[in-house]
């Protein structure tokens, strides 16, 4: 889950990392009221999930209430490469003598975090590393050791940071490892995180991905929920409690199993077809999550057929049979559907689908033999799709 800078920035705030006064506002005269709170001169800055918001003309200074609502009024409804502005993030403006970065990612290859500093912040951090390498100093920290204020300090000093920013930058490295561990994140990055011409220290942007596997343990992180910026597909499906990742192709899946799905992707993409999505309902096929999947992947416009391919294990064959049969009494389905039906009573259950055979519903009794039908139901339904036919 990416959160947006404003609740990167509160998150960060939990965990004691300094930030500018600010608030969000949704409206012109929030932005206004936010202004107040916050201190003249204020920085006005759109809440969008996508970088380079500075140049898209999404960040700009204020010095009063005229030009706060002259910018707010600009900058809300913006569109940034795609992304409508819904928000703006209001905080005291700073003035900058050096700009920083700071990050922690996961290394999966090396079974450990890795933290990156730069002296060369305020730019794209790859551009840095493409131009100059060496400037971002690279340090793994192990887990189970953690990051002392000694090897926070260490890592300051190796990345050239200027020496009346050390303590504060050390101490903020330890505190943005905390919110990555003890906060649950994949990623945490301060760019720029700033020295100020006063000497101080602290954070200008904020971008933080939440774990999704951990927000069992985050009953806080309900509160970011339904402002992220989804595909709408995958909001719908989220919001039914189904794993679904929304692609760009036009054969609608359902399979169950992740490892299933994955290879049902692969499949349909050999035969010359294009998946639309990856969609995953777990070990069980009832009715009710039939349904559900079923509606989900029936109101992507640009599905032209539905591949469902289920091996039943625990789930014996006529169930799931009678589940999509139910399913499609409950859903009117646009699209032709191919279904795979394999594993626990297959029999039995293909002999349910059998009886409910038309040119709307098929059955096929291998992966391969029902990718090539779907994959072939999506191009007569739509013979302009370019598909990479093999
Ligand atoms: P991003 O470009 O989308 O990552 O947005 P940032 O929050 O990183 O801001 C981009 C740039 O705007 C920063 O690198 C700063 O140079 C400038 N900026 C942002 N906030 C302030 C501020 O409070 N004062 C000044 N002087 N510049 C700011
Ligand atoms: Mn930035």
């Amino acid at each position: 889950m990416d959160l947006f800078e404003y609740q990167g920035k509160q998150y960060f705030a939990r965990f004691g990392i300094p930030i500018s006064p600010g608030g969000v506002a949704t409206t012109v005269d929030e932005a206004v009221v936010q202004a107040g709170l916050a201190g003249f001169p204020v920085v006005i800055k759109a809440q969008v999930q996508v970088g380079g918001r500075g140049k898209a003309g999404g960040i700009k200074l204020a010095a009063n209430l005229d030009e706060v609502r002259h910018h707010a009024g600009n900058i809300l409804g913006m569109d940034i490469r795609g992304h409508v502005v819904h928000r703006v993030w209001v905080e005291r403006a700073s003035d900058i003598a050096k700009e920083y970065y700071a990050s922690f990612t996961l290394d999966r290859g090396a079974r450990k975090h890795l933290a990156m500093v730069s002296a060369r912040g305020g730019v794209d951090i790859e551009q840095v590393a493409a131009e100059d390498p060496d400037a971002i100093v690279r340090r793994h920290v192990d887990p189970a050791m953690g990051l002392s204020h000694e090897d926070a300090l260490q890592i300051i000093r190796d990345a050239h940071i200027d020496e009346e920013a050390v303590a504060g930058a050390a101490e903020i490295l330890v505190k943005l490892y905390r919110c990555f561990v003890e906060g649950d994140a994949d990623l945490v990055e301060i760019n720029p995180l700033i020295l100020t011409p006063s000497g101080q220290v602290h954070a200008l942007d904020a971008k933080v991905t939440l774990d999704g596997n951990a927000s069992y343990r985050h009953p806080e992180w309900d509160e970011f929920d339904g402002t992220e910026s989804a595909d709408p597909r995958e909001q719908m499906a989220r919001e039914r409690g189904l794993q679904y990742v929304g692609l760009d192709g036009t054969v609608g899946i359902i399979a169950n199993g992740a490892g299933l799905a994955m290879s049902t992707l692969d499949v349909v993409n050999q035969v010359g077809g294009s998946p639309a999505n990856f969609l995953d309902i777990g070990g069980g096929a009832s009715a009710a999550v039939m349904a559900n999947a079923l509606e989900v992947v029936n109101a992507d416009p640009k599905v032209r057929s539905i591949f469902i391919n289920i091996f039943g294990g625990i789930t014996r064959g006529e169930e799931v049979a009678n589940g999509i049969v139910t399913a499609l009494g409950r859903v009117t389905i646009s699209s032709p559907i191919v279904v795979r039906l394999d594993g626990t009573n297959a029999t039995e259950g293909r002999a349910i689908l059998k009886a409910h055979e038309s040119d709307r519903l098929v059955s096929r009794p291998t992966m391969v033999e029902a990718a090539r039908t779907a994959v072939e139901y999506a191009r007569s339904a739509d013979p302009s799709t370019e598909d990479h036919a093999r």
